[in-house]
Formats: structure tokens, sequence, C-alpha cells
């Protein structure tokens, strides 16, 4: 690493409350956000010439304590020192925690709020435990503004830590209603695992929003520009969030080159960093059904394949015919498309909140669900009017089975079902693909079925494999069917 620099800082020892190592974009901004509120801060990068030009830019926007060797910015820090490390998640965050653990001592803090997958979190919190240091995996959302201007922060590690490091961290945060969009979510990798099923979310949020668009588009036949108007009404409706405000500013945008609608000379192929898919393949693991953000990261790997896109549209399978007509025309049909994106919505936090309280009690992690949903109000992506309505939820019931029990959003979901239903079929007669409105409404199915077919599984898997099965009369037994015998006798195993 390059730690030294012919224009070496001189920083004063024991004179910052809190310590910034990594000064690129969001790192920059939370020091900055930091000094702004208050708090000394120490900053180091290493390329010197990073803190450089933060001290140049920013110097006059609050107390920093610029060092151009760690040591020197570590001694700069007070006691017990706490220094967030904000570098590109895995080997850079691996090395920089290396350095700082040579360097701190027992009692001393450090922070990783990059985007790290919080199995390293719980990893390198258990490494660290024996030096007594504390080691904080800390959620950070709202990306560069969020980091300037307050974002949401969800930090894990110990509560000791928390008490060191909240006051700082709720003082630069979003706040809402006087709230700050900051707490304590719990132990080790807590905070990482919530800032990860946060950006599941919203990864389903936003597939959701793009098939009701692509709806509104193919199936009602309605313009860009019209459809801008009908998600500019949304925000006066439940679903009044900043997801629903990016699309109707993204989609009011008119291409200068062309003219064209700027969402047509888009290349149609999402891209994503991972978080979308580490919450399915944590879903997958934790055995919690997520069907929702599992669509949302399958879609966006299916738009981004296109040779097979080219291959399969080539093959000429359109089977779909002309749209069927809409029985209450384009604007019946958009109402409906609105009940259905809240009816999914409301299911997909459901999948969500369902796989934060698994890995909570499987982790002894104790998280307040609904302190979750209140920090998610600010600052974040996902921020949204319907977060009020979760708070109120856990507020009521804070351990509900299912998001979907709690009565506000029983009685959504029973009224958005009419429409919803109504939408997925028009969306398949139509061949307009909807697989996360889909998987949605089969979600909910699938939980208020008094039967589900697993029966049949658990025939099939007896059949073949002799898994076993347990009988409706007597659900402790455990039983088989000698399926290759003569007469096909039912067995008691246990
Ligand atoms: P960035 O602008 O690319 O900056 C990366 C920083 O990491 C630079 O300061 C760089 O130092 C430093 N770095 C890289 N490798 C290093 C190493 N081996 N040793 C020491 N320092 C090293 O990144 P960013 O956008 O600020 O993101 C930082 C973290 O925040 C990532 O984990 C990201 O996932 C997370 N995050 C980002 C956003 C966002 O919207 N951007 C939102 C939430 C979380 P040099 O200047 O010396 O190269």
């Amino acid at each position: 690493m390059t730690t030294s620099d012919a224009t070496d800082f001189a920083p004063a020892p024991g004179s910052a409350d809190i310590g910034v190592y990594g000064l690129g974009v969001m790192g920059a901004n939370l020091a900055r956000n930091l000094a702004r509120h208050g708090h000394s801060v120490a900053v180091f990068n290493r390329t010197p010439a990073r803190t450089r030009r933060l001290m140049e830019r920013h110097a006059d926007e609050g107390h920093f304590v610029p060092a151009t060797r760690p040591a020197d910015f570590v001694a700069s820090l007070r006691r017990p020192r706490a220094v967030i490390v904000m570098v590109q998640a895995g080997a850079a965050t691996e090395a920089v925690i290396d350095q700082l653990r040579a360097l701190l001592e027992p009692g001393d803090i450090i922070v990783d709020a990059g985007n790290t997958f919080y199995r390293d979190t719980q990893r390198r919190e258990a490494a660290l435990r024996g030096s007594g240091i504390h080691f904080v995996g800390m959620g950070v959302s709202g990306g560069e503004e969020g980091a300037l201007l307050g974002p949401s922060i969800m930090p894990g590690g110990t509560a000791e830590s928390y008490r060191r490091l909240g006051p700082m961290l709720e003082s630069i945060s979003a706040h809402v209603d006087g709230e700050p969009c900051c707490a304590h979510v719990g132990p080790d990798g807590a905070g990482h695992f919530v800032k990860m099923v946060h950006n599941g979310i919203e990864y389903a949020d936003m597939q959701l929003i793009a098939e009701a668009y692509d709806l509104l588009r193919r199936v009602a036949g309605l313009d860009v520009a019209r459809i801008a108007e009908v998600f500019r009404s949304w925000r006066d409706s439940e679903l009044d969030s900043y997801l629903i405000d990016v699309t109707a500013e993204v989609l009011g945008r008119t291409d200068p080159a062309t003219g064209r609608p700027f969402v047509d000379v888009v290349v149609d192929e999402a891209g994503q960093k991972g978080t979308g898919a580490w919450t399915a393949q944590t879903a997958l693991e934790l055995g919690v059904a997520a069907p929702a953000i599992a669509e949302a990261v399958f879609a966006r790997a299916a738009s981004s394949a296109p040779a097979v896109r080219a291959a399969v549209r080539g093959a000429d399978l359109d089977g779909a015919g002309a749209p069927p007509a809409l029985p209450g025309g384009a604007g019946a049909f958009a109402a409906s498309v609105r009940r259905a994106l809240y009816g999914s919505k409301i299911a997909a936090y459901a999948q969500g909140f369902d796989l934060i309280a698994t890995a909570g009690a499987d982790n002894g992690w104790d998280v307040d669900l609904g302190a979750m949903a209140r920090i998610w109000r600010g600052g974040c992506i996902i921020r949204a009017r319907f977060l009020d309505d979760i708070v109120r939820a856990y507020g009521a019931d804070p351990a509900p089975v299912s998001l979907l029990t709690a009565p506000v959003f029983a009685s959504a979901v029973r009224d958005a079902l009419p429409a919803w239903r109504e939408v997925v079929a028009l969306a398949a007669r139509s061949g307009v693909p909807a697989p996360a409105f889909a998987s949605s409404l089969a979600y909910v199915d699938q939980l208020r079925a008094p039967r589900l077919p697993a029966a049949l599984i658990q025939g099939q898997r007896d059949f073949f494999g002799s898994h076993t099965y347990r009988r409706v009369d007597d659900a402790d037994g455990v039983y088989h069917v000698l399926w290759a015998r003569e007469g096909r006798a039912e067995e008691k195993w246990s």
C-alpha cells in the first residue's frame, strides 16, 4: 500500500472522535457528514491524493484530522478508538482490517461499512473477538447522496460498541418524524444481514414496478408519457415511495438525441452487483420462501442473456395472440395494476421480514423488526409511506408469524386479490412476463391454502426414495409404504 507522500500531514494525537479509512465516493461523503455534525473526523486514504483533495475542497465543513500514514491516523483517534472502513468489500476490506488490527488495542472498534456478505462479517468478528477489538459490520444505504445528507444506517456488532458509535451514527443518519434512521440491529453479522435483505427487497420492488410499467404499456397500450403520469398519480396512493418517484422521473425523460422516450434508448439488460443474489441464496439456504426476491434476481439474469433471448425470439414461439380486450378500458386496468402492485409489494416485504426473523432466531440476534422498518423510512432506496404501516404492525404485535397476518395488510391483500388475479391472468394471456407479480400471488395463495400438493410430493418421495411421510391422523408418527411389495402395506417406522 502507498502510505507516504511528499506532503505528510501532522495529525495531533488523540484529537479525533472517529476515523474514516477509505475516502472514495462513500467514505469521503460519510466523513463530511460526520464533520458537518460537529464530530472531529480523522481521515485516511491509501492514495494520499484523495485525502488532500478532501482537505482542499471541504476542510471548512468541520473538523478533519488528515493523516498520510496509518499509524498516525490511528494515533490521532481518542480512546476507545473507532474506525469506519469504507473500501471495496472482499480483499481490500480484509487487507485494511489486518493493517488496523496491528495498530489498535483491546476495546477499540473497527466498523466495516462496505457491502460485505454477512457470513464474512461473522467470520471476521469471531477472528477479532480474542484480541478484544470490537468488529462491527454496518449496512449503509442511500448511495453517494445519502452518505452525505443522511443515510439509513444498520450497525451490527456488540451493544458496547453501539454505545460508543450510536450517538454519532444517529446524528448523521436520515431522520423521519424526528427519529433517526439508525438503530443497533444485533450482534455480529446482523447489520450486514439486514442491509442485504434491504437490497433484496429493493430488487423485488424495482422488478414489480418494472412489470407494472410493462403491463401498462403492452397490455393497456398506454404510451410512455401517459405511464409517467400514472406513476406520478400513484404518489398520492399507498404506493407513495422513493422508487415510484424515481420511476416517474425516468419515464418522464425524453432522449435529447432522438426525441424518443429515454426508456426506449436504454439497452434492456439489467445489471446487478450481487446483494440480491446473496439474499436469494440465503433464503434458499435457510429454507425461507422468498420468491419475489428470487424472481427479481432471475429476471435481471434473463434480461442479461442476449444470445439466449435472440435465439428463443428467433424460434418464433409466439402463441399469445393479440392482447385481450380490457373489460373496463385502460383506466380501470391501471387501477387494477396499482392494487396488484400493492399486494405484490406487501408479499415481497413479508418475505424479506420472514428472512430476517428466521436468521435472527437461528443466530440469536433478537432483531427488532419494527425498528428495521423504522430505519428504512428515510435515507434509503426503499423508503416509502408503507413502512409506517409496517412499524405500526410490529408495534401492535412484535412477533407476528407473517406480515400478511397484520390486520392492516391482511385487509389490503384481501382487497387487492381480485384485481391481482385479473392482472396476472391478463399478463399470461397477453404473453407479457410478470414473474414477480405472479410468484407473489402464488406465495399468498400457497400460504392461505387449506391443503397443498406437498402431500403428493411426500408420496412421490416415499415411493422412489423411502423418504417417509407423516399422516394427518398421527402427526408424530413416521410412515412408509412398501411400494415394491405386493399389497403395498403401510408401515409405521417411528
Ligand atoms: P470507491 O469510490 O471505488 O472507493 C474505494 C475506496 O477503497 C478508495 O478509497 C480506495 O483507495 C480504497 N481501497 C481499495 N482497495 C484498497 C486496499 N487494498 N487498501 C486500502 N484501500 C483500498 O468505492 P465506494 O463507492 O465509496 O464504495 C465503498 C464501499 O461502500 C463498497 O463496499 C461499496 O459496496 C459500499 N457501498 C457503496 C454504495 C454506493 O452507492 N457507492 C452504497 C452503499 C455501500 P484508493 O483511493 O487508494 O484506490
